[in-house]
């Protein structure tokens, strides 16, 4: 075990210091498991939609979750989040905070 422990409220920069309408690739991630299940209020739905829809970095990684949950629908499973998916959403994270410029 490593000493980093992170504080509870971990600092969200806002990408580009843009209007506070458009979601940060961090936060689009966050909601990603809400935005394809379905579970987001329309209005935050629309704004993760539009990032990634614009974003590169997140494209693929939607694209991912997507296709697992339509597999998922089809087998006519309840989509668990189960840890595997955490792990990745987790490394996404990671892996989008290293490539900040
Ligand atoms: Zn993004």
């Amino acid at each position: 075990m490593t000493n980093d422990e992170q504080p509870p409220g971990d600092a969200v920069s806002p990408e580009g210091g843009g209007t506070s309408d458009e979601l940060s690739c961090e936060e689009a991630a966050r909601n990603v498991f809400e935005y394809l299940d379905g579970e987001l209020p329309p209005d935050r739905s629309e704004k993760v939609h539009r990032h990634v829809e614009m974003c590169r970095r997140c494209y693929p990684y939607f694209n991912f979750e997507r296709a697992f949950l339509d597999y998922v629908h089809d087998r006519g499973m309840r989509p668990a989040r189960s840890a595997e998916l955490e792990e990745r959403l987790n490394r996404l994270l990671k892996d989008l905070e290293e490539r900040e410029p």
